[in-house]
């Protein structure tokens, strides 16, 4: 007879896999054996964050997409390009920023049809086993200024009732430090890549950089 435990979904946690301590490079090396959730079992490799280990500015996404998952580096696929276009429009310099993932592995699903892997936003327990790698990389890069880009990062940083849609623009107290520390949440690039009105989509995304931008430059 089975017990009401054995009902239970399997604890999710990428803790156990965290370096006890070590820089970005010792976080980043033992990201890529993380078994935290079963997303690393379909994914080619632990995308982990890149840049400035000193960033004044930190940018969250979703998820590596499929460029990412090849290559190893977030940010590199067609949402990356829009990213790099709308960063210098916004003035802020790329180059000196850290971008990283609330979700270090790419989840997909295969198109019935040929080889295409598409998009899957991870669930929520993925996100919270995921996190403290997240948390691990805000803690050592200890940026002035995070964009959370999309609702997937801005929940994992803000919590779960956060709405990009209500509250996206606005310079919000980082939660859990008592420094001047800020977040900004907008829409992932992506999403400007679907949207009907690609040109006003973009310039909202520009617009809410911009407000990290001012932050970083203190007016
Ligand atoms: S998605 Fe995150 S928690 Fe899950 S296996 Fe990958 S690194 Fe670990």
């Amino acid at each position: 007879m089975s017990r009401p435990d054995d009902t239970r979904a399997p604890a999710y946690d990428a803790t156990p896999f965290l370096p006890r301590d070590g820089g970005l490079d010792a976080y980043r090396r033992a990201a890529a054996n993380c078994r935290g959730c079963p997303l690393y079992e379909n994914a080619t490799q632990t995308v982990f964050g890149r840049g400035e280990p000193s960033a004044r500015v930190v940018l969250v996404g979703e998820q590596p997409g499929d460029q990412e998952d090849r290559q190893g580096e977030p940010f590199v696929g067609p949402a990356g390009r829009l990213l790099d276009k709308a960063l210098a429009d916004a003035e802020i310099d790329r180059g000196s920023a850290y971008l990283t993932n609330a979700v270090k592995h790419f989840k997909f699903t295969v198109a019935e049809r040929g080889k295409r892997r598409i998009h899957k936003a991870p669930t929520l327990r993925e996100v919270a086993a995921c996190r403290p790698w997240l948390c691990a990389e805000l803690d050592l890069v200890r940026p002035e200024v995070v964009v959370a880009l999309g609702a997937t990062a801005a929940k994992a940083l803000l919590g779960g009732s956060f709405r990009v849609t209500k509250d996206r623009g606005s310079l919000l107290p980082m939660p859990g430090t008592d420094e001047e520390r800020y977040i900004v949440a907008t829409v992932h690039p992506s999403a400007i890549l679907r949207a009907d009105d690609r040109e006003a989509a973009y310039a909202g995304l520009v617009s809410d950089l911009r407000v990290a931008a001012r932050a970083l430059d203190g007016s």
